[in-house]
């Protein structure tokens, strides 16, 4: 076309991309580079599977499907840049590196795939439109850059179309293989030559420019992921979901004044900042988020956005050459930014940045990162900058307090002597482990249903049925202590280590074969994070547990429970370790049973608000509370009984019922359940929850 002003324009606009793209990485490194290189073959497959596969977008129907049109639409167009951009040097506007070509086999295939693509890219505009200006979808950021950039996505369409119009107007012929221009020629036939080449050259460099326009673009719009969403799924968590990361050597960090957790931007490490950057701003996280959906300050999404928006605006102050205590110089200090504007680079993020009511509202349920297509993830973000307001400014809620001393002093959030650790057992029965070691299992209780009255009776259901299948089993009673759990979500990381060393120590000390809990806190503390404090353990929740049990024949429900039974998930069973099946399984073992699903169920099932130590504190002042709004849910089914497996859920499920005045539904654990329907002398099944 025009070798030397493509030439100028490809290493300009390139140059200018990678200097922009070059300070990126600068920010994006500014806390550290801890970007994981583990485990390489399992984070290609997860690349393929969800950056280029985009295996979570099915999940959101049509928005889902206009940005696979889009999606696609601009890989295939991609090769359709690279023969633009050699076209500019050469004279034949049919070249396409040979195998491309306008008359080769495979060039007449590849237009025609890409002209299909065209007009699937401008459905999918057609329908994020709809969205943005007509069908208002709330969750996505409706603002002038979404626009702006469904614009450039269709000068880029056009202009495709236009210059293969006046091309084939130009060779006097069109192609079956080259609908759209074939048929926008059509309209051509009767301009002379000098016009069809103006029309050439208007869609040549208009396509051309745009691409490197857009390009340039890129690392300062939300568009970005298209560029960083690759590396953000590369990079992301292979652990499991629910595992926290450990702070190393707490007591040295502490003596040499290194921070304890997260209070400035430069203290997230680049995975965090990749993720910032990665943000699509899509809001399927908020609409999620049960503490958003109560009305509580806290959007995931927003607080990705604003986070990443601050490093942004402050980018020059923070990759600014660092002194020797590894704070950014003067300029930092100062502020100096992108934008003009003066903030600080290098202040605490709360309030200012993260307001504290945003990080104490999350039940760290996890459901925005299920839902995130791009695997951002937050829990992780915001234990870390509790961990700060916690270890380092003791701001946290006050209701906390008691939660934190109890746990100091008898090893339960409530604060009860630990002698009456094992009452809930009396009259069972029951061995502890001191008695005999040598047991096969070890029940892990759990405070809530070693303390909690109405608790107890999961455990003694759980005691029951493991003694009519015949297990070997035996607890530890005094000897054991809360996981530290509700301490760590907290952001205590210096208690929860406490506690985490005693009961490694203990559990080493009998090594027990399996450890079934009811629980899923403890179980997935004790499963994904105790290994960390060097527990090997076999953990079983009792839902996994009780359906072995009843395929092995060793558990027999045979009195009839006529029910109807909503079934909750917990978060920490579910989303958390994946575990759907086995106790609707236990459920539907029951004869008489039906299993109903609330609408929000599985891997969306709503929290019930207890989670993230949200159970020990009070949820923020004029929101609806979440565990109502999820008993609103399982209330829709209109069932007899509401069923879960988590004491933690039950306390809120029937509080929830109590508040929405429904005492006639029961609540019960699926333990309660199944030895209602195993015990030799069935009581009746009416008895209450509350
Ligand atoms: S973990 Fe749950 S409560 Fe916390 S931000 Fe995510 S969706 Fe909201
Ligand atoms: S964090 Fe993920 S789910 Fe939330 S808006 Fe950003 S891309 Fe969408």
């Amino acid at each position: 076309m025009q070798p030397y002003a493509a030439g100028v324009l490809l290493v300009g606009l390139w140059g200018t991309f990678i200097y922009s793209a070059r300070k990126r990485w600068k920010l994006m490194t500014v806390g550290g580079n801890d970007l994981p290189v583990d485990r390489l073959g399992d984070r290609f497959k997860k690349m393929f599977k969800f950056a280029i596969g985009q295996a979570r977008m099915p999940r959101h129907k049509w928005a889902g499907i206009a940005h696979m049109f889009i999606y696609v639409g601009a890989m295939v167009m991609l090769l359709r840049g690279l023969i633009m951009f050699a076209r500019g040097f050469v004279a034949s506007q049919d070249f396409g590196f040979v195998i491309f070509d306008q008359d080769a086999p495979l060039g007449k295939l590849y237009s025609l795939i890409k002209d299909g693509f065209v007009v699937l890219v401008l459905v999918g505009i057609a329908v994020f439109l709809y969205y943005r200006a007509i069908g208002r979808l709330k969750r996505m950021t409706l603002n002038f850059e979404g626009y702006l950039i469904l614009a450039i996505l269709t000068t880029l369409m056009l202009t495709d179309v236009l210059y293969d119009g006046a091309t084939a107007a130009l060779r006097g012929h069109g192609s079956l293989f080259e609908p759209l221009g074939s048929y926008l020629a059509s309209f051509f036939k009767h301009s002379d030559a000098s016009t069809l080449h103006t029309l050439q050259h208007i869609g040549y460099w208009g396509h051309v420019g745009v691409i490197l326009l857009f390009l340039n673009y890129l690392p300062y719009c939300k568009q970005f992921h298209e560029i960083t969403s690759f590396p953000n799924v590369f990079f992301s968590r292979l652990t499991p979901v629910g595992r926290l990361p450990k702070t190393e050597d707490l007591e040295g960090r502490l003596e040499r004044e290194e921070p304890l957790g997260v209070s400035r931007i430069d203290h997230f490490g680049a995975k965090a900042m990749l993720d910032f950057f990665t943000c699509t701003e899509c809001g399927r996280c908020t609409d999620q988020c049960p503490a958003n959906g109560t009305g509580k300050l806290l959007s995931p999404k927003h607080l990705t956005v604003d986070l990443r928006d601050f490093a942004y605006n402050n980018q020059t102050a923070l990759i600014a050459p660092k002194n020797g205590n590894g704070a950014a110089t003067q300029a930092a200090d100062n502020g100096g930014d992108d934008s003009g504007s003066h903030a600080p680079a290098l202040k605490d993020l709360i309030p200012d940045v993260i307001k504290p009511e945003v990080l104490w509202a999350c039940t760290t349920c996890g459901a925005c990162e299920t839902e995130c297509p791009v695997f951002i993830t937050y829990v992780d973000k915001i234990v870390d900058m509790r961990r700060h307001l916690v270890q380092e400014k003791a701001e946290f809620p006050a209701e906390l307090q008691n939660m934190f001393r109890g746990l100091e002093t008898n090893s339960n959030p409530w604060s009860f002597p630990a002698s009456d650790r094992a009452a809930w057992a009396e009259g069972l029965g029951v061995p502890t482990m001191a008695e005999k070691p040598d047991a096969d299992v070890l029940f892990w209780v759990g405070c809530s249903a070693s303390f909690d009255d109405r608790a107890r009776r999961i455990a003694r259901a759980m005691a029951n049925l493991l003694k009519m299948a015949g297990i070997n089993f035996a607890i530890l009673g005094e000897e054991e202590q809360c996981t530290g759990d509700c301490a760590r979500r907290a952001g205590n990381e210096f208690l929860f280590q406490m506690l985490a060393d005693m009961n490694v120590e203990t559990l080493n000390n009998y090594n027990p074969r399996t450890v079934v809990t009811t629980c899923p806190h403890c179980f997935n503390t004790l499963l994904n994070e105790y290994p960390d404090f060097g527990a090997k353990l076999d953990v079983v929740h009792h839902s996994v547990y009780l359906s072995k049990l009843i395929k092995q024949g060793k558990l027999q429900p045979k009195n009839k429970i006529n029910a109807r039974v909503a079934y909750h998930d917990s978060c920490y069973m579910g989303r958390y370790n994946n575990v759907y099946e086995e106790p609707r399984d236990t459920l539907k073992s029951i004869r008489g049973l039906t299993v109903l699903e609330p609408t929000q169920t599985r891997d969306r099932g709503m929290c019930c608000g207890a989670g993230g130590a949200q159970m020990f504190k009070e949820e923020e002042e004029g929101t609806e509370r979440v565990n109502i709004r999820r008993t609103e849910q399982l209330l829709e089914t209109k069932p007899d009984v509401v069923a879960s497996s988590c004491p933690f859920c039950q306390r809120m499920l029937i509080d929830g019922l109590s508040a929405k005045d429904r005492g006639e539904v029961n609540q019960l654990d699926i333990a309660e359940l199944l030895w209602q329907a195993c015990e030799p002398a069935a009581r009746p099944q009416t008895e209450t929850g509350a």
